[in-house]
């Protein structure tokens, strides 16, 4: 692992409503369950954990939030991918098998903001764009499911022109309207679920890279100052993870790519999103967009490129979003930055174990804002013995990729390009 890094670039990071600074590892410390990442899963987990009592110390490499966390487009999406290969594994319907589990994680987010106060922007209104009519089927068939599974939030199909209303575009024939789902500001999720779990008795500690885990009855979390001894560890490092060779092999670390604007007049707002709304099209390489709170537009996109230059990422989402929105020609971008995704072969969530003390949850194929809540529970579970939910994922064995890492970037270079192609059929 390379040095420590700074949380610089991103508009969240330009907004957070507080540079964290907790101390790094040093010393040899004992704890019931030590956490290795301070992301949605490391943090989610161990809030749960220590909600319940537990003694738990969270190791991060560089700062709370700082991975994929602290960059995402901060749209609270239910769903969890890869369903349909979970209950065929399983045998069973996936109606009854999933349910109220893939909007599990927004409830949990919700219940957080109000029972520890955490300022995030929480906001209610989702729209799931259609560009095809068989994005119009899958809408339909959607609706269908959450009306079936007693969906408790307003949900309605959108004709072409209330699309054209709600997004200011006419890319889209129709649309579904979620009120479920939302947006918010994820590093700021992030630091208040963390200073929550502190406030509670957890220890955070910061710039302090795992290099190994020594492994037995009580595994060792060892960092170049200091160790953490614990009755569990718990791996939530994602796509930047590098310590455990296993789980390398079994997601591609994909990268995404933001820009933020400058503030939107009132007239634009109005124009291309009155309803304040989060909005996300339904391509495999797709683009995910909606307004911060302080009504700059966040337009994301996967690119094929593995670099991290804001002038290329804001020349290339100029071009995407003038499609949609040519008013916004002259409107400057301030912000630009990357992070990467975790996407197992076949997007199911990978929960799992190294060893019979060392569990592992990871690769939520870009809906981690939703589904790392339920994991972090799931997991503290699993910890305190009950393995019901935790097995119906760690049951699903993951495909691994022969030399996925050593090729990655050609491979995910094709895999994008034939996701594009496919979403043009
Ligand atoms: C650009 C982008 C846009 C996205 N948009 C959305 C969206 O709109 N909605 C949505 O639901 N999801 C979205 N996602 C996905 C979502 O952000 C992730 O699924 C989620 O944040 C994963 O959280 P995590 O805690 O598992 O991983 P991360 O947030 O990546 O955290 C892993 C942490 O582990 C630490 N770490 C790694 N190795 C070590 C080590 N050896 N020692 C100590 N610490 C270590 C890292 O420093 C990092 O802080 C997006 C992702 C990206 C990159």
């Amino acid at each position: 692992m390379t040095q420590p890094e700074e949380h610089t670039g991103s508009y969240y990071a330009a907004t957070a409503n507080r540079k964290t600074d907790f101390s790094p590892l040093q010393g040899a410390q004992t704890a019931d369950v030590c956490v290795i990442g301070a992301g949605f899963t490391g943090l989610s987990t161990a809030l749960h954990l220590v909600e319940r009592g537990y003694n738990v110390h969270v190791v991060e490499a560089n700062r709370v939030g700082w991975g994929a966390t602290g960059r995402n487009g901060g749209q609270m999406i239910s769903g969890i991918a890869g369903e349909r290969h979970m209950a065929k594994k399983h045998g069973r319907d996936v109606e009854e098998m999933f349910g109220e589990l893939r909007w599990a994680g927004h409830d949990i987010i919700r219940e957080r903001v109000k029972t520890y106060g955490i300022q995030c922007d929480l906001k209610s209104g989702y729209l799931d764009v259609a560009i095809k009519p068989r994005h119009m089927r899958d809408i339909e068939a959607d609706y269908d499911r959450l009306m079936k599974a007693n969906f408790p939030y307003e949900v309605r199909i959108l004709s072409r022109e209330e699309t054209r209303a709600a997004t200011g575009s006419d890319s889209y024939i129709g649309a579904l309207l979620n009120n479920g789902n939302g947006h918010l500001h994820p590093l700021n999720l992030c630091i208040g679920e963390a200073d929550a779990a502190v406030s509670l008795g957890a220890t955070i500690y910061e710039q302090s890279p795992v290099l190994n885990i020594e492994r037995g009855t009580q595994p060792t979390v060892v960092t170049q100052d200091g160790s953490v001894t614990a009755d569990a560890v718990i791996l939530a490092g994602n796509a930047y993870h590098h310590i455990e060779p296993k789980l390398r092999g079994i997601m591609f670390p994909v990268n995404s790519f933001i820009v933020a604007t400058e503030p939107l007049s009132e007239e634009i707002v109005a124009a291309i999103n009155p309803q304040d709304l989060a909005i996300c099209d339904p391509n495999f390489v797709l683009q995910y967009y909606r307004l911060s709170a302080d009504k700059r537009l966040l337009f994301g996109a996967r690119l094929n490129y593995f670099g991290d230059d804001p002038e290329y990422i804001k020349k290339q989402h100029r071009k995407s979003i003038l499609k949609h929105y040519p008013q916004l020609q002259d409107v400057n971008f301030d912000y630009a930055w990357g992070g990467k995704i975790g996407v197992p072969i076949n997007r199911v969530p990978l929960m799992g174990r190294v060893d019979r003390n060392i569990f592992y949850s990871q690769g939520y194929s870009g809906h981690g804002v939703n589904v790392t809540h339920l994991a972090g529970q799931i997991m503290a579970d699993a910890v305190a013995g009950t393995f019901e939910r935790f097995d119906l994922f760690a049951d699903v064995k993951p495909f691994v990729v022969p030399g996925a890492h050593t090729f990655r970037k050609p491979m995910v270079a094709l895999g994008v390009l034939y996701y594009k192609i496919k979403d043009r059929l």
